[in-house]
């Protein structure tokens, strides 16, 4: 086995010495496909640096000692394992042979210190064909003996990862068994670039996808570029669509620096076609070449330079779905290969396509069954979440935008997994656990989650338990409040009023500014309207608005909301709406138009209050409208602060009907843990003791006062916590949707429990 192979020497049989890029890579060049030349460091070689260097047994040593579940304790072996790759000096061997390779290349190309591509190629030993694609690194536009031999031995470190290192313990690799080979090929300075499938990428019918951008194919490969989009019929040769995208970044070789640089896209191009008709049907026989000569559908990466089209890249596509609707729950491998993992958000499986959304233009690319995977979901998004059958989001906790609507809409989400966005690529065929939070390669195997017209929530209603203890539900945004209603809920323990603003796309300050205070009254009451009509006669408590100032910037008028840094802690809550009361007032009026027709069903609950002052001021302000809080409409403020739950008396004293028990906010500010910073995500837990002695105190506190007590943060719908509140006399809990019926049964049965208890208590005196 030699040190480097030119892709003349490689077949695709190559893999373990080549890895799989490499192997593919010789392949088509020996098929007289026109790739751009170059050679593959071989895995032998680094094999060769890990034993010679004494490195290989000092490394396998940290990661036998890792527990890889540890985020930080990965993190830092991952940086550790990296820092000795890259710091230990490569045998001068080795260095002259990548150099001689490099030189040869040179003189072939016919030009000193030509632009090379390094790319990482892993390879197993037991299994050659595993797929690591994504998880090591690529370095554009090398140059000069040194830097090329500096980035090889980067691609070597890159094998230890912290995402490379997860995924082979998470998949039972060997880590002593898998290898790096590294490809080095002429850079092709392309003026357009992009994907193409020798198929439809989920079907798998016979029509050839084309993706096309401006620049290097790195913006259609990472998803940052929305491209165009071409399909194109393999049998009768000819463009059934071809559809133009808003193209704003490219990137590009800096012709100073010789470093890839994301530009913006010059005014003229960035609505343009970027692929001519000949240049399409050049790609579509060179695809049809590619395709036929492996005998299998092929996922091809290319680039075209000074108008000549050179194929970057070819691999088999693995994750073809090529049954029809029907037969597809039950198809599917049994093999589980996590490539992300994140936070359980809505619970749920789900497979298809992953579409990459990096802003609200691409939403378009969503089609049905498609899973949408964003940095984080904004309410702009949600029509496309509708569509989706499940969604991925990079940052977020299981209280922010994207679980709470995804719950309500009861699709399968994992938020908060770092670079889902970046790891995932787009088309491939993914599965997603959404109670786990994990995201597997390709369609699983697994149940029939379709239970068509007899839903859980249905069956639940028809055999109804009847508890004491009321079991509500949370609603955000009102076209789920009819589905929230089939779960046969006691009402509406938390109504949300942020998702219907933000919905809106203006601020509510700008209705007010521009003197359309009627318009947002009117678009609240229609709003809150669907959820009181659907619950009727059961009470709603409709919470005011609680705006953190970040969250509310992408508005229209938005761009004067201040930066805060850390809005988790500044201007929301009722404490906004007293400086902001004609926001407050609107809302107030929005209800008493409702309360006027009848649904005198909706109570008010104010967020985030600290002192009863800020109770009486709202009380006040309420009034001043004509509704009369604890007298015609149920007044209650929510527990979110310490500060509240220390001095619920005053509070009692100052006069509410109830509180509702907050815990996703008490939980961050009894702990100091900002709930939307996944740098302490691993220290929030609502199971703190401190959280239950304050929510014990409170119980304690309104139960003696006759005040009714609940709870509508997510704790409210995990099953250990409801059964203390039970058992602590809480009025009410409200649970998502999917939790009700939980709930409802845990309820139940505690209740029983404490019933039985009391009784044995009476039969013994
Ligand atoms: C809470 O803080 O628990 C709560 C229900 O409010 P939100 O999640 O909207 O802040
Ligand atoms: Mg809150």
């Amino acid at each position: 086995m030699k040190h480097v192979e030119f892709f003349e020497e490689l077949r695709k049989e190559d893999v373990a010495i080549a890895g799989g890029k490499g192997a593919n890579l010789g392949e088509l060049t020996q098929a007289g496909i026109p790739v751009p030349p170059g050679f593959v460091v071989t895995s032998k070689t680094y094999d060769q640096f890990m034993k010679e260097t004494g490195i290989f047994d000092g490394i396998m040593d940290i990661l036998d000692a890792l527990d890889v579940n540890n985020n930080k304790e990965l993190q830092a072996s991952s940086v550790r394992i990296k820092k000795i790759m890259t710091e230990t000096r490569m045998p001068d061997e080795i260095k002259i042979i990548i150099i001689e390779a490099y030189n040869a290349l040179c003189h072939r190309i016919g030009k000193d210190d030509v632009f090379v591509a390094i790319r990482s190629s892993a390879t197993a030993e037991d299994l050659p064909e595993a797929s690591f694609a994504g998880q090591q690194d690529t370095y554009l536009n090398i140059r000069g003996n040194e830097d090329v031999v500096e980035y090889v031995q980067k691609c070597w470190a890159s094998l230890f990862e912290s995402r490379a290192i997860f995924y082979r313990e998470e998949n039972d690799f060997d880590h002593s068994k898998v290898y790096i080979a590294v490809v080095v090929q002429e850079m092709v300075d392309a003026e357009k670039a992009g994907v193409m499938f020798t198929v439809h990428p989920s079907t798998g019918e016979e029509k050839i996808l084309i993706e096309a951008a401006w620049g290097l194919g790195e913006g259609v490969v990472s998803g940052t570029v929305t491209p165009d989009t071409c399909w194109y019929d393999k049998e009768k040769n000819e463009i059934l669509d071809y559809k133009i995208s808003n193209k704003k970044v490219m990137f590009k070789r800096d012709p100073d620096t010789g470093h890839t640089v994301m530009v913006d896209v010059p005014e003229n191009l960035s609505e343009k076609r970027v692929l001519s008709t000949d240049e399409i049907s050049q790609l579509a026989d060179l695809g049809k070449r590619i395709h036929n000569h492996y005998n299998f559908p092929q996922d091809t990466e290319w680039a075209i330079e000074d108008g000549k089209i050179y194929m970057l890249q070819s691999r088999p596509v693995t994750t073809l779905n090529m049954n029809n609707a029907e037969s597809q729950t039950e198809e599917g491998s049994d093999e589980r290969i996590i490539i992300a993992k994140g936070l359980g958000a809505s619970p749920g499986m789900a497979s298809g396509a992953v579409k990459i959304v990096r802003n609200t233009d691409e939403l378009d690319k969503i089609e049905e069954g498609d899973i949408l995977v964003t940095v984080m979901t904004t309410p702009d998004m949600v029509p496309a979440m509708k569509r989706a059958d499940g969604i991925i989001t990079d940052e977020g906790g299981v209280t922010c935008h994207a679980a709470i609507v995804s719950r309500e809409l009861g699709i399968p989400c994992v938020v908060g997994t770092g670079d889902g966005s970046k790891i995932l690529k787009e088309n491939s065929i993914v599965t997603l656990d959404g109670s786990k939070g994990f995201v597997y390669e390709g369609k699983l195997k697994t149940e029939d989650t379709d239970y068509g017209e007899e839903t859980p929530t249905t069956a639940i209603i028809q055999n109804q338990l009847i508890t004491v203890t009321e079991v509500k539900v949370n609603v955000s945004m009102p076209e789920a409040a009819k589905k929230a209603s089939e779960t046969g809920a006691d009402g509406v323990g938390l109504l949300r009023t942020e998702h219907m603003m933000l919905a809106l796309g203006v601020h509510p300050k700008k209705f007010i500014t521009d003197g359309k205070e009627d318009e947002l009254v009117k678009a609240l009451v229609e709003n809150i309207l669907k959820v009181a009509d659907a619950f009727y006669p059961k009470t709603v408590w409709y919470r005011t608005l609680d705006a953190p100032t970040d969250e509310f910037k992408s508005l229209q008028g938005g761009e004067n909301e201040p930066y805060e840094h850390n809005p988790m802690l500044g201007w929301r809550g009722i404490r906004r709406e007293l400086d902001e009361p004609e926001i407050l007032k609107a809302e107030f009026k929005a209800i008493k138009k409702l309360h006027e027709e009848g649904y005198t069903n909706i109570g008010v609950m104010l967020p985030l209050v600290q002192h009863p002052d800020e109770l009486k001021e709202a009380k006040r302000i309420a009034r001043e409208v004509g509704l009369k809080p604890q007298k015609t409409i149920e007044w209650g403020i929510m527990v979110e602060t310490p500060g509240a739950a220390l001095t619920i008396e005053d509070f009692i004293a100052e006069g509410i009907d109830f509180v509702s028990f907050g815990t996703n906010d008490l939980t961050q500010y009894t702990l100091a843990i900002d709930r939307n910073n996944e740098h302490v995500a691993g220290l929030y837990s609502e199971r703190h003791p401190a959280i239950m002695k304050l929510i014990a105190m409170v119980i304690k506190e309104c139960n003696k006062a006759g005040v009714k007590t609940s709870i509508c943060g997510q704790a409210g719908s995990m099953p250990d916590i409801v059964e203390q509140l039970v058992e602590l006399g809480i009025t009410s809990v409200s649970a998502n949707t999917d939790a009700v019926a939980t709930v409802r049964e845990v309820v139940a049965r505690v209740e029983k429990k404490l019933v039985l208890k009391a009784a044995r208590k009476l039969m013994q005196e």
